[in-house]
């Protein structure tokens, strides 16, 4: 996999990563958004926040922005901040096959990471450990002990066995329609490491009858990633969500959006803890004054 190193500019050093450190450990963190790891970094060396991370990884490619040996401002955890190297894995609000790909790659970063300077999987740490965050949402709901076994593939290792983990499929029915402009795969299985037996079309409207995770069983036994997909009822309530009063809560913002899906344009962000109202909802998506977000990264207040 490409590593592309950017540079920190001279005159961000002082706030992107003053000081010189050995580093004992790496720590795992999801962007929580939905931009390239090349936009990720040129965004995170181009402000003048105190927050920097020393790798992104997209589903192409690892760019690097921060030296090893120098500290970046990511674990929300000073001394932890003054001795590991933080991998942000992007794509994390997009989910599905962009984001499987990325967490593959950042698999492959790590792995590489870890021989080079010598260190066990122990030394593969994820931010919430050190923070109040969910930081990284999706690695974690989605299972640590699963991307671990992801980097010990990479170096090796046998896997070890986490049946707890696995998430077992719900039964369901509902109608989805899909969203993808290029078609949807089928596959074999609840994953892109299952085999592609077939595609549905744009527009295509599919009956699920189980869902894991983020995938969906068609009616033809078949999975699909319902990432690519929104719910066909545009009811005031859908699945679990309900018409109500909102408040963001993830640290790094909601994104509101020109339509009811992450292949919309963002228009503004939520900060954390912004309070909204909800006219109308399409599947996981709710229509607010300023535009559509994600209800997912938002608690109900109540339901009006
Ligand atoms: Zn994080």
């Amino acid at each position: 996999m490409q590593i592309t190193k950017v540079n920190c500019p001279e005159n961000k050093i002082g706030i992107k990563c003053p000081y010189i450190q050995t580093p004992e450990m790496i720590v795992v963190h999801n962007t929580a958004g939905s931009s390239s790891a090349m936009a990720e970094v040129s965004y995170m060396l181009g402000n003048n926040n105190y927050v920097s991370f020393h790798y992104a990884v997209d589903n192409e490619r690892a760019v690097q922005g921060i030296d090893e040996n120098r500290c970046a401002w990511h674990a929300g955890n000073y001394p932890i901040n003054l001795k590991s190297i933080g991998v942000e894995i992007c794509y994390s609000m997009t989910g599905g096959e962009i984001f499987e790909q990325s967490e593959r790659n950042a698999a492959i970063l790590i792995a590489s990471i870890l021989k080079r300077y010598g260190w066990g999987i122990d030394r593969v740490r994820y931010h919430k450990e050190f923070a109040n965050t969910s930081c990284p949402h999706r690695t974690l709901e989605k299972g640590w002990n699963r991307f671990l076994n992801m980097i010990r593939e990479q170096l090796g290792q046998a896997s070890i066995n986490i049946p707890q983990e696995q998430k077992s499929a719900t039964s369901t029915n509902k109608q989805v329609r899909v969203t993808a402009s290029q078609g949807l795969n089928a596959r074999s299985g609840a994953g892109i490491n299952y085999a592609k037996v077939g595609a549905y079309a744009y527009n295509t409207v599919l009956t699920i009858t189980e869902v894991c995770g983020d995938w969906g069983k068609t009616t033809n036994n078949n999975w699909i990633c319902l990432t690519y997909t929104s719910e066909t009822n545009n009811n005031t309530s859908s699945g679990n969500y309900k018409l109500g009063r909102y408040r963001v809560n993830t640290s790094a913002g909601l994104n509101v959006r020109t339509g009811a899906g992450t292949n919309y344009a963002r228009k503004k962000t939520y900060s954390n803890g912004t309070i909204f109202d909800t006219y109308q909802i399409i599947g996981n998506w709710a229509r607010t004054p300023s535009g559509w977000v994600c209800l997912d990264y938002a608690k109900l207040l109540y339901a009006y």
